[in-house]
């Protein structure tokens, strides 16, 4: 057999009659035919007539048994890229599931999934499963590289070392988590021969040498397994397993063991024909020989994620070697190599090429492009599968071949913020597949898209809010601006609180002080003069506003010493000014004048005015020790001016006295006959049964106080009565 081209057109046509109804042939040989056609006279670079390759891309999809469409699709997959007919001339012909299965394979034709960057591989999956568009077209890609992976001798070293990677990258992880493995591990093995033929062929020698022996291990095992399950009644298949090349290198590099100790794993398989032989059979093949603890894994009740269901158990087997055990039903086999391709199989009774709806979205690819093997269940798989993932998004390239993931209806805006919101704020233009586009461009999967920016752009346009499709786009238009609106807000309200200073004839540096800013930022809550500046700009707070706040000190000092001035030059004039406290100030009215609380003065004492900074007279009497010692130059004369006065004044009057029974009652009596209104007392006892009363009342002048101490010393039992300073 021709390795290379095992399948004539006839073999496929008759693979499709075993499993396909016979309404369809006549579409599929027509399909064969019309490719014929197109490819007439083109050549594989090998020199075989070009049509093989597409018969042979048919044929590993009817050994899928995947539907006529898909079948049909394999042989027109490069006509529509590789010959002068069209996308229309393939509808005018075919069915609509025909031509839209060519026209995914076409579009993903013109991508390139190549990458330096390893981080990338998993965005090219993405983009390569939302290209597709539909399951079948992966299917028709996955057999058309596995076809050119079978041919990849015949291309230059160079080319096949691209291609190469590019399938271990991409193809051989699709066609896994879509539980293909078949394909998967010969896409596998063959990139390995070409990206390390050394080891590749190293690994190949080795399993040679132990071919014999190992043949004979497995055939005792297996032979031994089925005279067990026939005493038992169980109709089953056993059969080695083959050892793939790519798992073993794989398996050396990774957990860095010999080629002896990965290939001593001997390995049997089991086929049954329902699910409760698979578990008579593992209870059998338990008690035949010794398991492995730790290593019986029930994926039937616990499928993968890709579908795969078996039972494995690992024993040691006669001869000492590990012996894996898989057992399975048929079914499950044939889900193990097909995965997805055996769903979409067809079969009896079900409507050709009308899937279940939900497959034939692309949504649910994205979870097997992401597919977590490990974690989920089939079910939860299955689920996933109806999640609406990819369908809203679409991948654009960098010029760098980085793939950008954006929402679908998203722009030329869209995507260069998406790269950097920086190179969206210094866009000035952008070159979809090296054509200039407008802003307002919305992009498809698989263009690539050249933002060119200029260091001296003026920032985004508003318009680009109105045509921005993410809403990540517009929050960073949209921040850019407040941004900019800060920095304008900046420079005006400080242009705006300098003039203000200016124009009410203060010196700038004179007002704003580092003292004067601390006090405005504690008044406002706002923690920096950017920040003070920024309020006055946008107009929360005036310039006067804060002007008045940070003069606010200055101000009072100034009004202080004009008053000052004003009662230093009135003393000169003699001028008398009376003030509610009934003090004579010799100076200005209006001035505040208060008693001290020091000394308490009443109309009558000696008294004397100081004058305190900011805050008017204070009146003293001439003995207040605070007083005594203070500057001259603050003091100024000050009067009673008793005729005027109707005001009272507190005095606190101190009573020493025997401490006998009605003492207060004879106190407060005495009081109380006066006229006089008492507003504080407080008593207190002495163990030399004395006491002291210390007496707060509200009286007219130092007469009237006077006289109250004399009425006070009549008292029986007091000794003495004076005033005090409290
Ligand atoms: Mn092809």
């Amino acid at each position: 057999m021709n390795l290379e081209y095992p399948y004539s057109y006839q073999d496929v046509i008759d693979k499709c009659k075993e499993y396909l109804p016979e309404k369809y042939w006549s579409m599929i040989e027509k399909a064969y035919y019309f490719a014929e056609k197109a490819h007439k006279g083109q050549f594989r670079k090998s020199g075989e007539e070009y049509i093989l390759h597409p018969i042979q891309v048919a044929g590993i999809l009817a050994e899928l048994k995947l539907d006529y469409a898909t079948v049909c699709a394999g042989f027109l997959h490069d006509v529509v890229e590789d010959t002068e007919y069209t996308l229309e001339d393939i509808k005018e012909n075919f069915t609509e599931d025909i031509s839209v299965i060519v026209d995914g394979v076409t579009k993903l034709d013109k991508v390139k999934f190549r990458s330096k960057k390893q981080s990338q591989a998993e965005n090219h999956r993405k983009l390569f499963i939302a290209i597709a568009s539909d399951l079948r077209v992966i299917f028709v890609k996955l057999a058309d590289r596995l076809h050119n992976m079978r041919t990849l001798k015949h291309m230059k070293e160079e080319k096949q070392k691209e291609i190469a990677s590019e399938t271990l990258e991409i193809y051989a992880p699709l066609a896994h988590r879509l539980g293909i493995s078949s394909i998967k591990w010969e896409l596998e093995d063959t990139s390995l021969r070409y990206l390390h033929a050394e080891q590749y062929f190293s690994i190949v020698g080795l399993m040679k040498q132990k071919r014999s022996v190992r043949v004979e291990s497995i055939k005792q095992a297996s032979d031994k397994i089925i005279e067990v399950l026939e005493e038992n009644d169980i109709k089953a298949e056993v059969s080695g397993r083959p050892k793939h090349i790519y798992s073993i290198y794989k398996k050396m590099q990774k957990q860095n063991k010999t080629f002896d100790e990965i290939y001593d794993l001997l390995a049997v398989r089991v086929l049954v024909d329902n699910v409760a032989d698979c578990y008579a059979t593992l209870g059998l093949v338990n008690n035949m020989w010794l398991p492995i603890p730790g290593r019986m894994k029930d994926y039937i009740a616990m499928p993968k994620p890709n579908m795969y269901q078996s039972l494995h158990t690992t024993l040691i087997s006669p001869t000492g070697q590990p012996l894996e055990v898989q057992i399975r039903t048929y079914e499950m086999h044939e889900i193990a190599e097909k995965g997805i391709a055996a769903h979409w199989a067809y079969k009896e009774g079900r409507k050709a090429g009308k899937q279940d709806d939900f497959y034939q979205k692309l949504n649910w690819f994205q979870k097997i492009a992401e597919g977590d093997e490990t974690e989920a269940t089939a079910e939860e798989f299955m689920d996933s599968l109806k999640v609406d993932l990819l369908s809203d998004k679409i991948y654009v390239f960098t010029p760098n071949s980085d793939i950008i993931e954006l929402p679908k209806g998203s722009c030329v805006v869209d995507f260069a913020y998406a790269v950097h919101s920086e190179v969206g704020n210094k866009m000035i233009g952008a070159k979809i597949n090296d054509k200039i586009v407008p802003f307002d461009y919305i992009l498809s999967t698989g263009e690539i898209c050249d933002v060119r920016t200029s260091k001296n752009s003026s920032g985004p346009s508003r318009d680009w809010l109105k045509i921005a499709k993410s809403s990540q786009t517009k929050s960073k238009i949209k921040s850019y601006f407040k941004k900019a609106a800060r920095e304008e807000n900046l420079v005006k309200g400080e242009i705006l609180l300098k003039d203000e200073i200016k124009s009410q004839g203060f010196d700038i540096d004179e007002i704003l002080t580092e003292e004067a800013i601390e006090l405005v930022l504690n008044k406002y809550h706002v923690n920096t003069i950017e920040e003070l500046y920024r309020t006055i700009g946008y107009g929360a707070l005036t310039p006067n506003q804060v002007f008045m706040r940070l003069t606010e000190k200055l101000r009072k000092e100034k009004q202080a010493q004009e008053k000052l001035d004003k009662l230093i030059n009135a003393q000169e004039d003699n001028k008398k000014i009376v003030t509610e406290t009934g003090v004579y100030v010799k100076g200005v009215d209006n001035i505040l004048v208060r008693l001290s609380k020091c000394c308490k003065p009443i109309p009558g004492d000696e008294i004397v005015g100081f004058i305190t900074k900011g805050r008017g007279v204070t009146v003293h009497r001439n003995d207040c020790p605070n007083v005594k010692n203070e500057d001259p130059n603050r003091l100024l004369d000050v009067e009673w001016v008793e005729s005027l006065n109707r005001r009272t004044y507190t005095v606190t009057l101190q009573i020493h006295a025997f401490d006998r029974d009605m003492l207060l009652s004879n106190v407060l009596l005495k009081l109380s006959e006066s006229k006089v209104v008492v507003t504080k007392m407080n008593s207190e006892s002495k163990v030399d049964k004395s006491c002291i009363i210390d007496i707060s009342i509200l009286i007219k002048n130092i007469e009237e106080c006077n006289f109250i101490i004399k009425k006070l010393r009549q008292i029986a039992d007091v000794y003495n009565v004076e005033r005090i300073i409290k």
